[in-house]
């Protein structure tokens, strides 16, 4: 392996669990896949050309303009959704590279008109309504209008409506996602009424909808988490097999014997608390590796956990292998992964972190190696 420190993704884990997405929402959906935020930490451009070319997604979801052009200047075909509105300014290169836009209000339809009209272009977009997520979006009530405003544009082409759902991954809070459903769906109805026209693509569903929401399923769906392998939430139905894709490992760079009551790492904080053996490991929170899991994380090397001792340096954490080490300089360390029967996943130290998979993945810093597999 060239590199200690870092990140394969299992590719055919996320072709595994985007078959399976497509298999439940049937051949009539499409499939948006969220790629924002470097695929959640796996790679966006490595991943997106991959399911590109299985055939297994319609579209990319990115939050940024860069993203957008970062996947077409790697040569991805398949339209990309820009989620959320641009600035006036970032509204050009977005169209120079064949990026869709949201539309959130007037002032933002009109702008990405007179973008398009200077380059001689329809802009196609989508009218992005908020039902209750409280983020960005015309009301339902403004959405029949702002429908229109777009539609009588000769530089703009209403190709959607989408919406976001804030719990629609916790059951104890179905009965929010089911006004949402409904007041999205009425809306849309508003808007093709006023139009005259069906809309082509119909949006709500990102991951606890797909699994816990099929009358959210609409025209397309919009899986993020659960295609990297995650389920959204602790309590959400489980109705599609999924498969975590990463394993984030890295070698044992370093081992010494400690004596009782010596110290490790900066500030103090661990003491050995009996003669033992102490490995030390090239990574640290410049890796995306946390702080806080001083002191309280595991690592899993050769089948077996060990905790994590002294506080996680930038580069570099300690490890406590005990007083008889079976491990050695060199020996592969998990993070993240399988090791022999056991398994540390992001979900597992996201509990540990009071946080998230979602950020777990996505703090994986740029400078730890993406290895496609
Ligand atoms: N759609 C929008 C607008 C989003 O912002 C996101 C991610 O936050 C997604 C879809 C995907 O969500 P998830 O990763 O929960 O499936």
């Amino acid at each position: 392996m060239l590199y200690q420190t870092h990140l394969r993704v299992h590719l055919d884990a996320i072709r595994h669990n985007l078959a399976g997405i497509r298999e439940a929402v049937g051949p009539d959906v499409a499939v948006l896949l969220a790629v924002k935020s470097n695929g959640y930490g796996h790679g966006a451009v490595e991943v997106a050309r991959d399911v590109e070319r299985a055939g297994l997604v319609d579209r990319f979801g990115v939050a940024t303009v860069p993203e957008g052009i970062e996947l077409r200047g790697a040569g991805v075909r398949s339209p990309i959704l820009k989620l959320s509105h641009a600035f006036p300014e970032e509204i050009d290169a977005a169209l120079a590279h064949d990026l869709e836009l949201a539309v959130v209000d007037a002032a933002g339809a009109d702008a990405v008109a007179e973008a398009a009209l200077a380059r001689g272009v329809v802009a196609p977009v989508h009218l992005k309504i908020d039902t209750g997520m409280g983020r960005i979006g015309t009301t339902p009530d403004t959405a029949p209008e702002l429908a229109v405003r777009i539609e009588d544009s000769p530089h703009l082409h209403l190709l959607g409506a989408f919406t976001h759902f804030p719990t629609s991954d916790t059951p104890a809070e179905d009965a929010f996602t089911d006004g949402q459903i409904a007041t999205f769906t009425r809306a849309v109805a508003d808007v093709q009424a006023r139009l005259g026209r069906c809309l082509e693509l119909v949006h709500m569903a990102n991951s606890g909808g797909v699994l816990a929401h099929p009358e959210a399923w609409g025209t397309m769906v919009r899986p993020g988490i659960m295609a990297y392998g995650y389920y959204p939430d602790a309590t959400t139905p489980r109705t599609i097999d999924l498969r975590p894709a990463i394993t984030w490992a890295t070698r044992i760079s370093f081992l010494k014997q400690v004596p009782s009551g010596g110290t490790v790492g900066y500030g103090r904080t661990w003491a050995a608390p009996r003669d033992t053996w102490v490995a030390t490991i090239p990574v640290g929170y410049g890796d995306g590796f946390d702080r806080h899991l001083s002191n309280v994380g595991t690592v899993l090397v050769g089948g077996r956990r060990y905790p994590i001792v002294g506080s996680v340096c930038m580069d570099q954490s300690m490890i406590d292998v005990g007083p008889e080490p079976v491990v050695a300089v060199g020996d592969e360390v998990v993070l993240l992964g399988r090791s022999g029967e056991l398994e540390y996943t992001a979900d597992d130290m996201a509990e540990l972190l009071g946080t998230i998979s979602y950020e777990v993945t996505c703090a994986i810093a740029p400078r730890v190696a993406r290895v496609h597999i």
